[in-house]
């Protein structure tokens, strides 16, 4: 079993051919209401793809967070530790698209913000019943340490998806067994510019000096990179027609955790969670874009 420690919002998505300036009205050309969150995210990608999955999170007592539990209910994410916070608004992410694929976005954490240790402490049943504890960026830090302590404390393996990106403190970091930023978090994370490849190894190192075990860091179209104290690989990304990217660093993180709990090779794992995250990015949206694992099995991937 694994279990995802995270956020849960609900994205509203507005399409228009213009962005609007300071102080216009425009009429758009469409809305949507798409669950989402980072936690919300990686939990349903593993649902879909046949993995036993718990979320730990926080929904405000709005009709969001209503429909955010059910959504995860009705992808078989066992719903038992999202809590609720009274007179506080559920995680919102309001997403302006517009013709050209520009975005503009404001995110509003609400009660993902309100998780604390007391939570994860109730929560301690679900993690040590698991053996994987899955966890970013998108809840207070101090929760997120809390829980790598308390998974490391029961031997659990711990992954860590720093995203959005921020810099963690070496105690956070030295709890960790597989951290998986993407270029962005990891240059942040190294406190060092990246330009290429070379400097991509050396900001990986100084984090695994730090006491991560393995780590895998993501390019997008360009594929990613698996750093262990055995060596580099390098992985392809799967050609396919992006239509929109959302999700595709969460559901890569999600098939990465179901394919070890499912005791892959590391090189196998990268390679399923690489064709996941590529199905991903043919499809729009955060949650209406995570493959199942029929999908996985029907893709011919070049
Ligand atoms: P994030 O969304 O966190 O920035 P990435 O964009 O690096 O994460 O995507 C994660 C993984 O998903 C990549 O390593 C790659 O395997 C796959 N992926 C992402 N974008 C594409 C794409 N345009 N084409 C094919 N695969 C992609």
């Amino acid at each position: 079993k694994i279990v995802v420690v995270g956020s849960l919002n609900m994205d509203l998505v507005t399409n228009t051919k213009n962005m609007p300036k300071i102080g216009e009205t425009i009429v758009g050309d469409s809305f949507r209401q798409i669950p989402g969150g980072k936690g919300a995210n990686q939990a349903v990608a593993i649902a879909r793809l046949g993995g036993a999955v718990g979320m730990i999170g926080k929904v405000g007592d709005d009709s969001f967070g209503e429909t955010l539990r059910n959504a995860l209910m009705h992808d078989n994410v066992d719903t038992k530790y999202v809590f609720k916070e009274n007179d506080c608004s559920t995680g919102v992410a309001a997403i302006t698209v517009d013709s050209q694929a520009n975005n503009a976005i404001i995110v509003i954490p609400g009660a993902n913000f309100k998780i604390t240790k007391e939570d994860i402490d109730h929560s301690l049943d679900m993690i040590h019943g698991a053996e994987t504890i899955v966890t970013q960026l998108e809840v207070p830090i101090d929760v997120v340490h809390y829980s790598l302590l308390k998974a490391k404390e029961a031997g659990k393996y711990t992954i860590l998806n720093p995203a959005p990106a921020q810099y963690l403190e070496d105690e956070i970091i030295g709890n960790v067994d597989l951290l998986i930023p993407n270029e962005t978090e990891l240059e942040i994370l190294a406190g060092m510019e990246i330009k290429n490849e070379e400097d991509i190894l050396a900001a990986a190192r100084k984090l695994m000096a730090k006491g991560v075990k393995q780590l895998i860091v993501t390019l997008g179209e360009k594929g990613s990179i698996y750093l262990a104290e055995q060596g580099v690989q390098r992985f392809k990304a799967y050609k396919v027609k992006a239509v929109d990217t959302t999700a595709a660093g969460d559901s890569f993180v999600g098939a990465l955790a179901v394919a070890l709990s499912n005791k892959l090779e590391m090189t196998q794992a990268i390679d399923f969670a690489s064709k996941v995250g590529a199905l991903t990015v043919t499809k729009f949206g955060a949650q209406s874009s995570l493959p199942f694992k029929d999908d996985i099995t029907h893709f011919e991937g070049d």
